[in-house]
């Protein structure tokens, strides 16, 4: 049986889903105005981990995630700037190409941290009829006002606006020291449309009921997991910070709206921090997954990292814990290299076998325990009663859940080593030379590349680029 912390409930419950044997879920993915850091990939983790749970317990599970790529403010308050119309400025590109670009980068990223593609990736700007109806559908019911700048939800006309957040709203007036607009009727309200600034043209606008403007960051949510899942589904992630306003939101949308519980399990997970802080991008203090990459380290052994904490602890990032984290990775890869070379092939007692997953599906069905889950691979590698073969097979079948490729990479440990960015770029630089048939320009680069340790091969497409093997 599968139990779940439910940050609605503030207890561990036991998982039913509303459909028999299926889950519906939804996570708040990547605003891409700038790249996703290695804390960002924390909770997608941690995500991928409870489908890999539901999906080893035979749920059939359908997946989506949304891509953010408007109307995410640099404040929560509804106030600042959007993130991503002040990043092209920033960077002199145009707001379509931002998000192409760092969709993409995160695309990639997601694979080499093997996490699973959700069934299907929304963006926001592909929805915005979809969240052009559904505040529509709140003003007829009454919960909207209207001010200088946008479409406002009245938080007073939802009773359960804080039980998620169990928010102390009394506590937050008091004390408030957030920036809060003369024309909000509520300290809590938030914006549900914006109007285009009078004096500035926009590079995403659209026209709407109210006037041309883009729709507040919460509402994409809300009308894009109610048009592909519908209203009432099982599972809604985030990480923490998530909680008190953008899932608070959320669940005043869309059940003022459809008037039926919108979600039945919410699921948090915890920060990881650099000091004692959380990894932001607002401060620009963030290392992203090629940094590690170029450092030496394989997205694998970050998610080797990620395994030994609780998704609901926070997790302060080292090099030495990473290091760490990579020779535990690395030893696992050996043990299971030379089982592969064992001839021993006896038969085990079925019963030693079947303690040993009762163990595993006890601890990732106790929260996500994946540290307990990990102990049990290694207690079962170390034990002395099962055959090779026996627990080579138990290892794939438990990589179903840790993602850690454990057969492919003793198969193919080269395939751990990632290309360095700047081997990539300079591969692509020597290609572009022998095009142009400098073709002694295209042998320095060639020789650059193997100062930095790889070896490019000229293919029938390009190029490949292998890590040389002196
Ligand atoms: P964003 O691109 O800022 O919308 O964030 C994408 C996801 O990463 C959200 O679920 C955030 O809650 C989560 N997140 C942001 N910072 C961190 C962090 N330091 N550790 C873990 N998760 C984070
Ligand atoms: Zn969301």
């Amino acid at each position: 049986m599968l139990k779940i912390f439910n940050s609605l409930t503030r207890s561990v419950d036991e998982f039913v889903p509303i459909e028999h044997g299926k889950v519906r879920m939804y996570s708040c993915g990547p605003t891409v105005y700038n790249y996703q850091h290695i804390g960002n990939f924390r909770t997608f983790f941690f995500e991928d981990i409870l489908v890999r749970v539901l999906k080893y317990n035979g749920y059939e599970v359908k997946y989506v995630m949304n891509i953010t790529d408007v109307g995410h403010l640099t404040s929560d308050h509804d106030e600042g700037e959007d993130k991503m119309e002040k990043s092209a400025k920033e960077k002199g590109m145009s707001v379509w190409e931002i998000s192409k670009y760092y969709t993409e980068v995160f695309l990639k990223d997601v694979k080499l941290m093997n996490i699973l593609a959700p069934d299907i990736y929304t963006k926001a700007t592909d929805y915005i009829e979809e969240q052009i109806s559904m505040v529509k559908c709140l003003e007829e019911k009454g919960f909207t006002y209207i001010t200088s700048d946008g479409v406002y939800y009245d938080t007073s006309k939802f009773p359960d606006y804080t039980k998620l957040a169990q928010l102390d709203v009394e506590g937050m007036r008091e004390g408030a020291r957030i920036e809060f607009s003369e024309e909000k009727k509520n300290i809590t309200d938030f914006a549900l449309w914006k109007f285009s600034p009078k004096n500035e043209k926009r590079q995403m606008e659209w026209e709407s009921p109210w006037g041309i403007g883009f729709p507040g960051w919460h509402i994409e949510c809300s009308a894009m997991s109610n048009a592909i899942l519908g209203k009432h589904f099982d599972i809604h992630c985030g990480g923490i910070d998530h909680l008190p306003v953008h899932h608070t939101n959320e669940i005043a949308q869309s059940e003022a709206c459809t008037g039926e519980k919108y979600v039945n399990y919410w699921l948090h997970g915890e920060f990881l921090n650099m000091g004692d802080e959380k990894m932001s991008k607002s401060t620009g203090k963030f290392i992203t997954l090629q940094s590690l990459i170029d450092e030496g380290y394989s997205p694998l052994d970050y998610r080797y990292f990620l395994l030994m904490a609780h998704y609901k602890k926070k997790l302060k990032f080292s090099i030495e814990a990473l290091d760490s984290a990579k020779s535990g990775y690395r030893n696992l890869l050996s043990k299971l290299a030379s089982l592969k070379k064992s001839e021993n092939g006896a038969v085990t007692d079925a019963t030693i076998l079947d303690g040993f997953k009762s163990k595993f599906l006890q601890a990732i069905n106790d929260d996500l325990n994946m540290p307990v889950a990990m102990s049990v691979l290694w207690d079962m590698i170390r034990s002395n009663s099962i055959s090779a073969k026996d627990k080579l097979e138990l290892a794939a079948d438990f990589d179903n859940v840790f993602g850690l490729k454990l057969i492919e990479a003793v198969e193919k440990p080269e395939a751990l080593a990632e290309i360095p960015e700047e081997v990539s770029i300079l591969a692509a630089k020597r290609l572009e030379a022998k095009k142009s048939k400098d073709f002694k320009l295209a042998d320095e680069i060639r020789n650059e590349i193997k100062t930095l340790g790889y070896d490019v091969v000229d293919t029938k497409d390009g190029f490949s680029i292998n890590k040389s093997s002196s």
